[in-house]
């Protein structure tokens, strides 16, 4: 049984020769491209199971590739690893920003970045979820279609914005979303969301769950996330 497709978007060909040796090992199919002009004309080719993206490319960049792909219904499921330069926290941002479902800074150790190949494309997988109408994160569940959240066997009264952000962060537990993704995910419906509302919202929607609502976490600089 042939392995999941991995594309590769890398100009420096000791890092693409590195990520392509070590995935082969693990039982990938990994393909390697040097420009982000190849990547998407790949990506939209052969609808890879995952996109390993350096954000530094000649000419069209990462960034721009992540956000054309991510644009694209039919690309916007591939799941996008960004290489970003070491501790460039701007370039964290400005990737999640974008789109991209995970990074991993430069120089990283194969190991770290098998373990997030491997982790996103579990995660990434729809076959996980056991119903489609309910999802469940410790003492929270949320009833997709009766719109109901109980908060340890309690429910919870939630407005339909509170109820979207709490639905879009359970929907990947450790998952780090910005405070724009999450404007977005809402995005389309009556309620006027800014990034700052975000924090009203989220405030709100801690408070109302009461015990439960210490699985949303802050992460600073960043925007929040569900569990740890
Ligand atoms: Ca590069």
């Amino acid at each position: 049984m042939a392995g999941e497709n991995i594309l590769i978007v890398e100009d420096e060909e000791d890092i693409a020769e590195l990520l392509e040796y070590n995935l082969t090992r693990q039982g990938y199919d990994p393909e390697a491209v040097d420009s982000g002009e190849e990547g998407l004309r790949v990506c939209r080719e052969t609808m890879p199971d995952l996109l390993i993206l350096d954000l530094m490319l000649p000419k069209l960049s990462g960034l721009e590739v992540c956000r054309q792909l991510k644009a694209d219904p039919t690309t916007a499921g591939v799941p996008i690893i960004m290489l970003t330069a070491k501790g460039e926290e701007e370039d964290i941002i400005a990737g999640f920003e974008a789109g991209a479902d995970d990074y991993v800074t430069k120089p990283f150790r194969p190991k770290v970045l098998l373990a997030r190949v491997k982790a996103l494309l579990r995660r990434g997988s729809p076959s996980r979820k056991k119903h489609d109408d309910e999802m469940e994160f410790e003492s929270i569940r949320i009833h997709l279609g009766r719109h109901e959240v109980f908060s340890d066997g309690h429910k919870v009264e939630l407005t339909h914005t509170e109820f979207r952000i709490l639905q879009f962060l359970a929907s990947r537990p450790g998952w780090v979303f910005t405070r724009r993704q999450i404007v977005k995910s809402v995005h389309g419906e009556d309620y006027p969301v800014t990034s700052r509302s975000v924090d009203v919202q989220v405030a709100a929607l801690r408070r109302k769950m009461g015990i439960s609502g210490e699985h949303i976490k802050t992460v600073r600089g960043v925007g929040y996330k569900m569990g740890d």
